[in-house]
């Protein structure tokens, strides 16, 4: 048996921690399908204030929370616009499509992940017989590990709503997000005010800073869903936030989709610890990002695209270009598991350390040595 020494396939892969397991078991719980869960009406009530909504919606996956929201904003018929590979679109097997008769119409992204305004513009149909009726622009932020630049939320959640749709942000890693964006505007001051920046660069971000950024982006939609077991480290769930209005018909969804949970504040209390104790060290993991990045750079035949966030991306090139499965079978053989559907993914989490990552760097490096 090979011992696995670092496992950069997904932040989802994370264990709970001692302590969160342990204010697990101690939770207060209550039948969630009667309100009664105090656990789970403690995270909803905490998330939704972070973010600036009404209410909040505690689900046992990300994919079950994006269906409550598009369902929740669409009826049959009804179309929403989303990413070519966006989460809402590629990875939640058509869900709205097969479970709510809601048509996705998929757009190409940019090279930054965004999708161009015009191409949103341009596909809000005309109200006429022979079309879906658009309802809804779903933005994922971060997308493939890389924050939206927060000017262009802004303008294309505001070109939506002139349009009359409603906004829909899969943030299953909003805080990322939030800690990227935070980081980017400390960066800014550093600049602007010239002080010392080595001191100030070292100097973590605080949890109120981030719960700024991420309100500022959650507030350019009308639901946002968040994942507390990606980079939060939560075993298990997801919130979905929005108007009270809204939650009560994605509660109903919920219940349908069969997401109607008894006794769910033991999750749900792992979920208010990760928000709790979790969110500064996101900044770790990306961190560990950079640090993996820095590693892989100059390899002959892989191309590293710089991170932003806690997941690394590696194109295989020229000779090296059709090797991706020989190299994460032999990543695998020595200890380093990670992913490669479209392209290699390393990703970071609570369970990385910096010498896992140097061993990953190492054995890579190995394998190119190798075949040189
Ligand atoms: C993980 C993820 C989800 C939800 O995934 P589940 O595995 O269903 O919890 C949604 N969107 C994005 C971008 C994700 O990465």
């Amino acid at each position: 048996m090979i011992q696995t020494k670092v496992d950069l396939r997904s932040d989802t892969v994370t264990q709970p921690t001692p302590v969160m397991r342990a204010v697990m078991a101690a939770a207060p719980v209550g039948d969630d399908v009667f309100g009664d869960d105090p656990s789970v009406n403690a995270l909803q009530d905490q998330l939704a204030a972070m973010l600036g909504f009404e209410a909040a919606l505690f689900v046992p996956t990300g994919t079950q929370s994006n269906l409550c929201a598009i369902l929740a904003h669409c009826q049959r018929g009804d179309e929403y616009l989303v990413g070519q590979f966006a989460h809402t679109y590629r990875w939640e097997g058509g869900g709205a499509a097969v479970l709510g008769s809601v048509q996705p119409q998929p757009l190409s992204h940019q090279a930054d992940g965004t999708l161009a305004l015009a191409d949103i513009e341009a596909a809000i149909k005309p109200d006429d017989v022979h079309f879906a009726k658009t309802r809804l622009l779903t933005l994922e932020n971060t997308f493939g590990g890389k924050l939206l630049p927060f000017a262009y939320v802004q303008q294309a959640t505001d070109l939506a709503a002139q349009h009359g749709l409603a906004r829909h942000l899969d943030g299953a890693r909003l805080f990322n997000a939030a800690v990227v964006q935070a980081t980017q505007l400390a960066e800014k001051n550093m600049i602007n005010q010239a002080v010392a920046p080595v001191l100030q660069a070292h100097r973590a971000i605080e949890l109120e800073t981030i719960v700024k950024q991420a309100r500022r982006i959650a507030g350019c939609f009308d639901s946002v869903s968040v994942c507390l077991s990606k980079g939060l480290g939560a075993p298990v769930g997801s919130v979905l936030c929005g108007s009270a209005e809204f939650i009560g018909r994605a509660r109903r969804i919920r219940k349908m989709a069969g997401g109607g949970m008894r006794q769910a504040g033991i999750l749900a209390a792992a979920g208010s610890y990760a928000l709790d104790h979790h969110v500064v060290r996101l900044a770790a993991d990306h961190a560990l990002a950079a640090r993996l990045a820095a590693g892989l750079q100059g390899l002959p035949g892989v191309l590293v695209e710089p991170p932003q966030s806690n997941m690394v991306f590696v194109d295989l090139v020229d000779q090296a270009k059709s090797r991706a499965p020989e190299l994460l079978a032999f990543l695998k053989q020595n200890g380093v598991l990670a992913t490669g559907l479209y392209r290699l993914r390393f990703v970071t989490h609570l369970d990385v350390d910096a010498p896992g990552v140097d061993h990953a760097v190492a054995v890579m490096r190995d394998f190119f040595k190798r075949q040189a």
